[in-house]
């Protein structure tokens, strides 16, 4: 299975979703670490990657 890993990397690459309601958005790595990107739905501070299994 790596075959799509160029639409994964697109698809993946830099996106973060909200531990508290689960919404996705695209962000700098950097930023998230350092904590300065907010859910733009809930506020919350808590992202983590998106990573399929
Ligand atoms: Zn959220």
């Amino acid at each position: 299975m790596v075959k799509f890993e160029e639409a994964e990397a697109r698809l993946f690459h830099r996106m973060f979703v909200c531990k508290v309601c689960k919404s996705k958005q695209r962000a700098p790595v950097l930023k998230v670490k350092e904590g300065k990107i907010k859910c733009r739905k809930c506020g919350a501070r808590k992202l983590r990657p998106v990573r399929k299994k």
